[in-house]
């Protein structure tokens, strides 16, 4: 394993638990302490909510062009979530963990199960809303959905919330100070597996045998 690749990092919740607001905040914090992070950018057939930014929130494609790109094997996963499809880019992901940038996926529990089966040592977080009238309170507050998508979100939200057993840490997202330091403290403890510090322990093992061969 090259321990100077990045940190691959699943973070999933139903629609509106705070996914893209834990990420964001926790790579702001990263990149202050001179990390780089990257948020995986999907590809989605789903049309731009009016704040949306193609290349910067999804690459959105019609269906066709995404069938195509699923179909060419250009996907690490996608999957169908609320009536539309969503990827995401093999390429891009592979790129950036070869740079030894960390990378955060924002992306729905058929496409974490799918990351898992192919890839080792993800790190899978599953964020839960405090309650079903707070998440409701908050996809709402986000003036981003109709009332229908909002009502398909919230009903497809238990389904969601029932797999959180197949994730390595539970986050509820109820304060949000707490939430964004629950998340930074998953991603300082995903650096400290053995795996990941083998150079440095390396060098302190071979510093003690040269100090005991010194002694003999
Ligand atoms: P997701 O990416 O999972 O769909 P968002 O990050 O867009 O969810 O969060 C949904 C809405 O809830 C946003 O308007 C966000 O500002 C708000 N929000 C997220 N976390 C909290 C929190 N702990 N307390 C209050 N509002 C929150
Ligand atoms: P939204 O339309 O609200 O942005 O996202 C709806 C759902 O799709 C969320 O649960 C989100 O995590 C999921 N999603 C976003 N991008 C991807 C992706 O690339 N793959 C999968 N499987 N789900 C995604």
């Amino acid at each position: 394993m090259d321990t100077t690749r990045g940190e691959l990092f699943i973070v999933a919740s139903p629609s509106g638990g705070g996914k893209t607001t834990l990420i964001r905040r926790v790579m702001q914090e990263l990149e202050a302490q001179g990390r780089q992070a990257h948020f995986s950018v999907s590809h989605t057939t789903r049309p731009p909510r009016s704040v949306e930014c193609d290349g910067v929130d999804y690459h959105f494609v019609d269906r066709p062009t995404f069938q195509r790109m699923a179909a060419a094997g250009e996907f690490l996963e996608f999957a169908e979530v609320h009536d539309n499809l969503y990827g995401t880019s093999r390429a891009e992901v592979e790129a950036k963990l070869e740079r030894g940038c960390d990378v955060f996926l924002d992306i729905d529990v058929q496409g974490a199960r799918q990351v898992r089966a192919s890839v080792s040592d993800v790190v899978k977080v599953f964020i839960f809303p405090p309650s079903h009238a707070e998440l409701h309170r908050r996809l709402v507050a986000r003036r981003q959905d109709s009332e229908d998508a909002i009502a398909l979100r919230i009903k497809n939200a238990v389904r969601e919330m029932r797999e959180y057993a197949e994730f390595d840490y539970v986050i509820i997202n109820d304060c949000l100070e707490d939430a964004t330091r629950a998340l930074a403290s998953v991603v300082a403890v995903a650096r400290m597996r053995p795996f990941r510090l083998r150079s440095r322990v390396q060098a302190i093992l071979e510093d003690f045998e040269r100090a005991a061969k010194k002694e003999e």
